[in-house]
């Protein structure tokens, strides 16, 4: 049996140092003709390759980053729309034996409250979040021996058990947390999982390793293997991130994008999400205050721009670590899936003094309620919020998903159900002024939906859910 720390031993590395360093250097001062060739290309929605997302980060020129900007908004249009699916993170525990140093929850901070949620809170949390019109989780967990993949399976029940009396449930648990083997994925797998989701922080091995310096996350290719053992294990929604600030962000977006084309080349899929968190304050974190690569919101912008051209089918997570504000541009170049109302620890949900900086693992950037969120998203921007969980309900997931997703399905489906999901949360848990700016976007977006006869079924679903039935889709 391998000791912990050496379970990656002899994985191959595909994020290949040298590879990059040279992708780098050969994208240094693009021409102006090099980058409106690359944003043509881009046009196709057929993705670019890590060298031409490198030309589109190293080039310093503002209009033409403007140009990269106005490509990406076109890309999000014509894939997504103007739908957004909302979640919600879960924290279940914050017990850790490894030691990011950027991480509030790492094994030495001893002044952190450490909590496990039992299943009794973890229904009391639920029922919070149901209440609020949430139907898909994140679930978060630290790493510690103790409590392995059977208990992480638990506490998945333990979700999808609750149910309120708005018709509340939890459609979807997606899950974050560490690495497991074939079998512990396929314990998650079985209990029905969502996406399987794990950030490889840094793709920059050396950084990687002064920064992970106790317990099994320091093995580093046992992480960067993570996503081809959720997909051995029949996981194949899976999501990948990088956490920004720790290395230099040309090579994290290179590396993120080797990654999903060795998933793309070993499984015949990419990633079905990849999130960007940014570094934010973490009690005793000391680099969480001081980033070592501090990223600039022109930097970030970019960022989400260049993936939204790169991996255009790949859904990009944005989180709450981003303030109010930011987040609005940010929706618009790229990001398709957003946390609203969200709370970073375990019992925070249900918790009455609320905001307490000796449990939570790092401080959020918006502090909005879901409603406010929700009416802010909708009424100021034109977006339709959307709960739905018919895909990954009716088996359309990995490899399908990619598939229907290239060919206009986007548009035909998410739409409409993202609608009648929207419908459900202003008739259940919307304030007054939510539902008055929800009902007249749904109203709009009835009317110019194209096809006449998807339309005359989503108003007849419409119909229906006014008149009390719930949960349906296309
Ligand atoms: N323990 C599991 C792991 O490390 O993979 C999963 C849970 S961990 C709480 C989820 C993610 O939070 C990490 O992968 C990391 O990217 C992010 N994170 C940790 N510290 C952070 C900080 N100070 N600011 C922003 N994100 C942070
Ligand atoms: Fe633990 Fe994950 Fe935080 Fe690292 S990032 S200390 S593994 S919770």
């Amino acid at each position: 049996m391998k000791k912990d720390s050496t379970l990656g031993e002899g994985l191959a590395n595909f994020v290949d140092e040298a590879t990059i360093r040279d992708e780098m250097a050969r994208a240094e001062n693009p021409s102006k003709g090099l980058i409106n060739e690359i944003l043509l290309k881009a046009r196709e929605k057929q993705g670019l390759d890590p060298d031409e997302a490198a030309a589109l980060l190293k080039n310093t020129d503002r209009e033409l980053d403007e140009a990269i900007f106005e490509t990406a908004i076109a890309i999000k249009k014509a894939i997504y729309g103007n739908r957004l699916v909302v979640f919600a993170p879960l924290y279940i525990t914050n017990e850790c034996a490894n030691q990011c140093k950027y991480c509030g929850f790492k094994a030495t901070n001893k002044e952190l409250d450490r909590r496990t949620l039992s299943p009794e809170e973890i229904r009391r949390e639920v029922e919070v979040l149901e209440d609020l019109g949430h139907k898909r989780l994140l679930l978060v967990y630290g790493e510690h021996p103790t409590l392995g993949a059977d208990w992480i399976a638990e506490t998945v029940r333990d979700v999808y058990a609750v149910t309120s009396a708005k018709s509340g449930e939890i459609r979807r648990v997606n899950i974050n947390c560490a690495p497991l083997d074939v079998e512990g994925f396929r314990t998650l797998h079985e209990v029905g999982i969502g996406t399987y989701q794990c950030f490889q922080e840094t793709y920059h091995r050396p950084t990687y390793e002064k920064l992970h310096i106790a317990g099994r996350k320091t093995d580093f290719l046992w992480r960067l293997h993570a996503m081809h053992r959720a997909q051995e294990a029949g996981i194949d929604d899976v999501g990948m991130g990088a956490l920004f600030g720790l290395y230099d962000t040309t090579y994290e977006v290179l590396g993120l994008l080797h990654h999903a084309r060795q998933l793309e080349r070993d499984w015949g899929v990419g990633p079905h999400t990849i999130s960007f968190p940014r570094l934010e304050p973490a009690l005793n974190a000391d680099i969480a205050y001081n980033p070592p690569y501090p990223t600039t919101d022109h930097e970030f912008k970019k960022i989400v721009a260049v993936l939204r051209l790169a991996v255009p089918y790949t859904g990009l997570i944005l989180t709450t670590r981003e303030n109010a504000e930011f987040r609005r541009e940010l929706l618009e170049v790229g990001v398709s899936q957003l946390s609203g109302g969200s709370r970073t620890y375990p019992g925070a949900y249900a918790d009455p003094e609320y905001d307490r900086p000796d449990v939570q693992q790092f401080c959020v950037g918006d502090s909005r309620s879901l409603d406010e969120v929700i009416q802010s998203i909708a009424g100021d921007h034109g977006y339709v919020p959307s709960w739905c969980t018919a895909c990954y309900r009716l088996g359309r997931t990995g490899e399908h998903f990619m598939e229907l997703a290239k060919t206009g399905f986007i548009q035909k489906f998410c739409l409409p159900n993202g609608l009648l999901t929207f419908k459900e949360y202003l008739e259940d848990y919307a304030s007054e002024e939510t539902r008055r700016i929800g009902e007249e976007l749904i109203r709009r977006e009835v009317e110019n939906y194209p096809d006449p006869d998807r339309k005359s079924l989503l108003t007849d679903r419409l119909a229906r859910m006014e008149a009390g039935e719930r949960d349906l889709y296309l």
